[in-house]
């Protein structure tokens, strides 16, 4: 299950995140990619919004995780600097029953056994970004066609 959407601007970005948050569900994992600069914490602030979480979502690079209270609680993890799969793990990450949000999840992804979403953010010479959203495992599958009309507003128009 994969969807394509363009986003035109930061707000555009923090809405869609923000349009996530309502189909989120304790044990998710979210795993943001794209680099520097690309939007995933932006992505990430739209869904703290979502969840009903009043505190302004910072980039956790340097302290790699930050948690937050709202309707589920939100894990937002940045692992850009870990280099060992075994430092991601240290970190307890896959032990959430909140939502766990983790930019630069490239190493990561593999720690989420089947149920998981990725995003993949892509910066494009407009500035716009390109949001690729893929989803596995089977709780995925019962949500993706609301996933879909969340995310319709954005989606690209041959
Ligand atoms: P990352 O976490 O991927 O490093 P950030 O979300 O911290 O990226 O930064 C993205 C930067 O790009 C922000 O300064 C944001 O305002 C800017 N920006 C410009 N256009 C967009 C867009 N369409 N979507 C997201 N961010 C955008
Ligand atoms: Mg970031």
């Amino acid at each position: 299950m994969e969807l394509v959407v363009r986003t035109a601007s930061a707000e555009e970005t923090r809405a869609a995140g923000e349009a996530l948050a309502p189909l989120l569900q304790p044990g998710d994992a979210v795993v943001l990619c794209g680099d520097l600069g690309a939007g995933k914490t932006t992505l990430v602030q739209g869904v703290a919004r979502g969840l009903g979480i009043g505190t302004t979502v910072t980039s956790p690079t340097f302290t790699l995780v930050k948690q937050y209270d709202g309707r589920l609680p939100l894990t937002h993890a940045d692992v850009f600097r870990l280099r060992r799969v075994q430092d991601v793990i240290d970190l307890g990450l896959e032990e959430s029953d909140g939502v766990v949000v983790v930019e630069w999840g490239d190493v990561v992804e593999d720690l989420f056994s089947g149920e998981r979403l990725r995003i993949r953010l892509t910066t494009s010479p407009d500035d716009s970004r390109r949001v690729v959203v893929a989803a596995t495992g089977g709780s995925w599958t019962g949500r993706w066609e609301r996933l879909e009309q969340a995310f319709e507003p954005w989606t690209e128009r041959p």
